[in-house]
């Protein structure tokens, strides 16, 4: 049926997503990233007493109350905020507006898989600029390639490394083309680069309530820069792109940024103490800025490891591509959660997978 797609289609293959069983199905879920404690109370409330009105009509088209929040919360101007279905569709938005043959999309790996799938939809050409070991940004190279966008990711995925803001700095001030900083970590995070979009016209701030506010199935992200970089975005964006109901209940759950602040305490707590764990069954641990980790296992099986804590109903993400292949990337999850997971992995280690592959 190749026929009935453009050839940059047809010769796609596709982002494959994390696995996604059915709620209430028996896992431990760590393979997406998902916040492991529920939306705020206030959220769940406005969710609980929507009137019907709210569905019979139409959204307002820049979903003005969720705007609304964000600008109380972050104190930025309304029209310095871009709302999404997602902070994906905020990055599709983008590569739409910016990019086709011969604009290129240019961004370090490994990072977010997503965006050369985002790339090759378009199409757009896409220059990809390998990380060094330690993860440091490689500035001139990302500049050299003259991208129409740039995109980073910090914290990054899957290695939870955050970019520091002075070389985020950097590279804003050098390149031409626009930077997006993908910043769907930085509840997790030290640093955010939010006050570059004030020194720089070409930036824009991409976030999402998919982790720090455990609203991943709501789909709302949103991004923040310059009205005047923002102007070229609304145009392609759909009329309508975000619904109602999340707009409404992200505005509430953005308000409540008390119980946000506690999950994210959590999460980051039970990361130094899962990190401290996982060292100890001898795994290489990477640093984490985010509500993952990167972990190598002591003997390189790591697929070995992946399909064994799968049939013991236990998700985490594989990534089967050179330079991940011997890597797992685990979610931060309870307390609990981490406890059957690390009980597993004892297990695995000392009697099943004990062979490499
Ligand atoms: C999870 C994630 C996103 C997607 O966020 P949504 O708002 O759920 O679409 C974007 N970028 C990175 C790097 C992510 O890990």
């Amino acid at each position: 049926m190749t026929h009935f797609f453009r050839p940059s289609v047809a010769a796609m293959t596709g982002y494959t997503p994390g696995e996604q069983p059915r709620p209430g199905t028996r896992v431990i879920k760590l393979n997406t990233n998902e916040n492991p404690y529920p939306p705020s109370p206030a959220a769940m409330e406005v969710l609980r007493s929507l009137d019907s009105e709210w569905l019979r009509r139409y959204p307002t088209p820049y979903a003005d109350d969720f705007r609304q929040a964000i600008g109380e919360v972050l104190a930025v101007p309304l029209d310095w905020i871009i709302v999404g279905n997602g902070s994906d569709e905020l990055l599709s938005v983008i590569i739409r507006a910016c990019t086709e043959s011969g604009r290129s999309l240019v961004y370090p790996t490994p990072t977010y898989v997503l965006y050369r799938t985002l790339a090759a939809a378009q199409p757009a050409d896409v220059i990809e600029i390998p990380y060094s070991n330690d993860y440091h940004l490689p500035i001139e190279k990302l500049v050299a390639a003259r991208g129409a966008v740039t995109f980073i990711a910090s914290p990054n995925s899957p290695s939870a490394h955050g970019v520091p803001l002075r070389d985020l700095r950097k590279l804003a001030s050098q390149l031409t083309g626009v930077l997006v900083i993908d910043e769907a970590y930085v509840d997790f995070a030290n640093e955010t680069a939010l006050p570059l979009v004030q020194e720089f016209e070409n930036v824009i701030i991409v976030r999402t309530l998919s982790k720090g506010y455990s609203l991943a199935g709501l789909r709302l992200g949103f991004g923040i820069a310059n009205p005047k970089l923002l102007s070229g975005l609304l145009k392609v964006k759909d009329s309508y792109n975000v619904d109602a109901i999340a707009c409404l209940v992200g505005a509430a759950a953005m308000r409540d940024q008390a119980y946000k602040n506690k999950c994210v305490a959590k999460v980051k707590a039970s990361r130094t103490k899962l990190a401290l764990e996982l060292k100890q069954l001898g795994f290489q641990v990477w640093d984490s800025q985010t509500n993952f980790l990167l972990v190598q296992p002591p003997q390189s099986n790591a697929e070995a490891i992946y399909l064994e804590l799968k049939e013991h109903g236990i998700l985490v993400r594989y990534f089967n591509q050179p330079g991940l292949d011997d890597k797992l990337r685990i979610t931060v999850g309870t307390d609990e959660q981490n406890q059957i997971l690390i009980e597993a992995l004892l297990q695995c280690l000392t009697v099943r997978c004990s062979g490499s592959r």
